[in-house]
């Protein structure tokens, strides 16, 4: 009997010892993605069979294999045969308006599964510029740790500002500043003729008082004119596309002169006209995939198509698009800075789909797909101020995209996601 007992602790001693879990000490002290296609977001040429060096949570090296050294006790993951980009930014997003099944309205839950699903598709920073109130402030406090994450890192712009006098909306951008925002959003619009607009003395006022706090404006615009007047004022982000109009070098002239970006959010006006019909994208599985069926279902009814072929406002929207379209060439051309932004989170506009639609749509304008990949990463990042993020560079957060197709040889190739990572960690899909 003593003999059994000795040999099953001798046993158990052993089993122990040999199927040992890995400890902390053998845990990797970095992970070096080898042999892929690496564009670093810089505009620079792709380096082919190259090394993506990641060490706590930030890109340690980035080169050829002659290039980066690999430091002892690296997990080296294979890439033959795939492509880096960085992650995307959305320069203009929107979070926690509510579907259907979020009846649980405005809470943190729904925000977290809004920033997670924008992550799946590859968007590791969303930028919401208003409307996301008190619950977004608090949750961006977490934007830059190096625990892991499931969701995309995430900027605040608070309540949309309004007023009827200077006074009035200089105190909504005092109470945004109180809540902890990142930036200042306003709307100069009058909404196709329907509504009144800003006036310039209290835009003017809103973008002082913002510079005051050292935060930049975005600006919600659709005319050329009010584009120009922002401009003067001192907006530091147009945050859509001139759609009255067709730009001229004035406009080009003053946002190159003060150095400011031009966000075109194309899909915004996909997604006043498409559902009239049942777009080409509801057949495509890369949005399936986290495509909601009641939502769906909605979107095909035909009396509510029948509305949006009856809406006046949709079809202005529509016949906008081609000169949105005309716009984002002249100043892309001309040099001007392009961010990319499309306006989603706001139903109908899907979140994290859109964004790849509306780098497709950006192709369409006539940029190229080396011109997109750099307005949705490092151009993106300069334009909003985030230096921490947008380029594979050193020191960078190590946020990326794994595709399994080239996206400079189309920019649709986006979608070919094989994995995300932020700040060095695996995205679940
Ligand atoms: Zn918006």
């Amino acid at each position: 009997m003593r003999i059994d007992y000795f040999a099953i602790i001798f046993f158990l001693f052993f089993l122990a010892v040999s199927c040992q879990k890995p400890t902390e000490d053998t845990a990797p002290d970095a992970l070096a993605f080898v042999g892929g296609n690496i564009i670093d977001g810089t505009g620079r040429q792709p380096i082919s069979n190259g090394v993506l060096l990641v060490r706590d949570g930030r890109v340690a090296g980035v080169g050829t294999q002659a290039d980066v050294e690999l430091p002892e006790n690296t997990e080296v993951i294979d890439l033959k045969g795939k492509t880096v980009i960085p992650g995307l930014i959305n320069t203009h997003a929107h979070v926690n308006f509510v579907s259907h099944k979020q009846a649980d309205s405005d809470t943190t839950h729904n925000l977290v599964d809004q920033l997670a699903l924008y992550a799946r598709y590859g968007i590791t920073t969303v930028v919401s510029l208003g409307e996301d109130h008190q619950k977004g402030a608090p949750l961006r406090e977490a934007v830059d740790t190096t625990t892991t994450r499931d969701r995309a890192r995430f900027y605040v712009a608070g309540a949309v500002v309004t007023g009827e006098t200077p006074e009035e909306a200089v105190a909504v951008v005092d109470r945004n500043v109180k809540m902890g925002v990142d930036f200042i959003k306003i709307r100069v619009d009058d909404q196709l003729g329907t509504t009144s607009k800003m006036p310039q003395e209290i835009y003017q006022a809103v973008i002082d008082r913002s510079h005051e706090h050292q935060l930049k404006l975005a600006a919600h615009m659709y005319y050329l004119e009010d584009a120009k007047r922002l401009l003067e004022a001192g907006a530091d982000f147009l945050a859509h596309s001139v759609r009255d109009q067709v730009v001229d070098t004035e406009l080009i002239q003053l946002l190159k002169e003060k150095n400011v970006c031009y966000c075109p959010t194309l899909t915004r006006e996909v997604s006043t006209f498409v559902y009239e019909e049942v777009p080409d994208f509801f057949d495509d599985p890369f949005f399936l995939r986290e495509a909601d069926t009641v939502e769906l279902a909605a979107l095909k009814d035909p009396q509510r198509q029948q509305q949006i072929k009856n809406s006046q406002s949709a079809q202005t929207y529509k016949q906008a698009l081609p000169t949105a379209l005309a716009n984002l060439k002249i100043l892309s051309d001309s040099s001007v800075t392009i961010a990319m932004g499309t306006d989603s989170g706001v139903p109908t506009r899907f979140q994290g789909y859109f964004e790849h639609l509306e780098m497709e749509l950006m192709a369409e304008a006539g940029m190229s797909p080396m011109q997109i990949i750099v307005a949705a990463t490092k151009d993106a990042a300069a334009c909003l101020g985030l230096p921490d993020i947008g380029t594979l560079e050193n020191g960078k957060w190590a946020d990326f995209i794994i595709l399994d197709e080239d996206p400079l040889a189309d920019i649709k190739n986006t979608r070919s996601i094989s994995s995300v990572w932020i700040g060095g960690q695996p995205i679940e899909r």
